[in-house]
């Protein structure tokens, strides 16, 4: 039976957009986003998100918070941020599958989850059976690419605070001829 469970699990494969937060979802402010206050979501992601998700994908943040390793903030001031994060996409029919982030920082220690490195791409793709051939990483950071294109998930580029739902609609339009 096993191998039938594995066959089915291959099959049933979901596909997801992996999204980098600053200046993808939220306003890039050129420094650490320390508290609440300065988390403004950028008005675009509402729409974009929405259409990705009618299209079946999950969507799936991935962060690297080194300011928690630095104690630029506490670890519940980020949760404050990212509850907001979640409530106003939810407002508009929005559901976050997760939000991954790596709370260290090279200079007080190295470690295997921060961005390029593919381990929180890599959790989320076992998590939720995602298929990484079928996935999306947009971020405005090299680093976002490499760690999208480390786990086999292709990178879309963009620049900071980027207006990205022209991609979404090229995206889709190609998914619709098949
Ligand atoms: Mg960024
Ligand atoms: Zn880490």
């Amino acid at each position: 039976m096993r191998i039938y469970t594995y066959l089915a699990a291959q099959f049933m494969k979901n596909k997801a957009i992996f999204l980098d937060r600053d200046g993808v979802l939220n306003k890039e402010l050129g420094d650490y986003i320390t508290c609440y206050e300065d988390f403004f979501i950028l008005p675009h992601v509402f729409e974009g998100l929405k259409i990705l998700q009618q299209h079946g994908y999950l969507l799936i943040v991935i962060t690297n918070q080194g300011g928690i390793a630095k104690k630029l903030y506490t670890l519940d001031e980020l949760n404050k941020m990212h509850n907001y994060l979640r409530g106003e996409l939810l407002k508009n029919g929005v559901i976050l599958t997760d939000i991954y982030f790596c709370p260290h920082h090279p200079i007080l220690g190295n470690c295997l989850c921060r961005k390029p490195g593919s381990l929180l791409v890599e959790k989320a793709l076992s998590k939720y059976n995602i298929d990484p051939a079928q996935s999306f990483f947009i971020g405005d950071k090299i680093r976002d690419i490499e760690c999208g294109e480390a786990a086999g998930v292709k990178g879309v580029f963009i620049e900071p605070n980027e207006d990205w739902t022209s991609w979404v609609s090229l995206l889709c339009s190609t998914l619709q001829k098949k």
